[in-house]
C-alpha cells in the first residue's frame, strides 16, 4: 500500500487511543516497511523488475519472507504489546502499537498480489488479494481509504489535500500508459527500496506536521513522563 495510506492509519489509531504519543504510532504502522527497506538494501530480501517498468505491477516483491510474513508481523506485534504492557506498564500503548504493526500486514494483504508469506519458514503459500493487479482500481480504493482515515480523524483541509495529492502523485506507478519515474527503477530494485524509504519518511512527516494541531495526545508530556519515570 502507498506509504501515505499506512501513515493515515496512524490517524485512526490516534483517534482510538489518544493518549499514545504519535511518533511511536508512526513507527508501528511502518516498522515492517522499514525492515523491508533495510533487508532489500543489504540484499537479504529481493525485489525484481521487468526489463521495462511501466507501473507497480512490473515491480515484483519476489522474496520478503522476513519483513512481510503474517507470522513475523504477529511476533513483532506480540513483542511490542508485551514490552509496553508488561515491562513498561503502558497497556494502552501496547495495544495501540500492536494494532499499528498488524495494520501494515493487513493492508498489504488487502492490496498486494500474492507475495506475502505466511511465515519465513513457509515460502510456498503466499497471500494477497491482488488489488495491485488492477493498479488504477488500487489507486482509487487506496485514496478512498486514506480519505476515510482523515474523515474519521476529523483532520484539517490541508491534511486532506496532502493525502489526496500524495496518492495522486503516484498516478504513473498505478497506470501502464502514464510514464513517470518508475521507469528508472527497471533493473534497480535496491534503488527502488531506498526510494520507498524516503517515500515513507515524507508521508509520515507530512501527516505529522499537517495533523499536528489536532493530534489527540498529550504528546511531549507523555514522552517526558516515559523518559522521566519519577514524573509519572
Ligand atoms: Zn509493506
Amino acid at each position: 500500500m502507498n506509504a501515505i495510506n499506512h501513515a493515515a492509519t496512524a490517524l485512526l489509531i490516534n483517534r482510538k487511543w489518544p493518549g499514545v504519543p504519535i511518533i511511536p504510532v508512526f513507527i508501528s504502522v511502518q516498522v515492517i516497511e522499514f525492515i523491508w527497506v533495510v533487508l532489500n538494501i543489504v540484499g537479504v530480501e529481493t525485489t525484481t523488475t521487468e526489463p521495462v517498468v511501466r507501473a507497480l505491477n512490473d515491480i515484483h516483491l519476489t522474496h520478503m519472507p522476513y519483513s512481510h510474513s503474517v507470522v513475523t508481523a504477529v511476533i513483532i506485534a506480540v513483542a511490542v504489546w508485551w514490552v509496553f504492557s508488561s515491562v513498561l506498564n503502558r497497556p494502552a500503548w501496547g495495544v495501540a502499537l500492536a494494532v499499528g504493526v498488524l495494520s501494515h500486514i493487513i493492508l498489504d494483504i488487502a492490496t498486494h498480489v500474492q507475495d506475502i508469506a505466511i511465515s519465513p519458514w513457509n515460502g510456498s503459500a503466499k497471500l494477497g488479494l491482488g488489488l495491485y493487479s488492477v493498479p488504477s482500481l488500487a489507486l482509487l480504493i487506496e485514496t478512498f481509504y486514506g480519505v476515510g482515515c482523515w474523515w474519521f480523524f476529523r483532520g484539517t483541509r490541508k491534511l486532506l489535500a496532502f493525502i489526496i495529492v500524495f496518492n495522486l502523485a503516484a498516478l504513473s506507478f498505478y497506470s501502464l500508459s502514464i510514464p513517470g519515474p518508475e521507469q528508472f527503477f527497471a533493473g534497480r530494485a535496491q534503488l527502488f527500496a531506498a526510494f520507498v524509504g524516503v517515500h515513507i519518511m515524507v508521508g509520515l512527516g507530512g501527516v505529522g506536521v499537517l495533523a499536528h494541531s489536532r493530534w489527540r495526545t498529550l504528546g511531549s508530556a507523555k514522552v517526558l513522563s516515559y523518559l522521566l519515570p519519577e514524573s509519572r
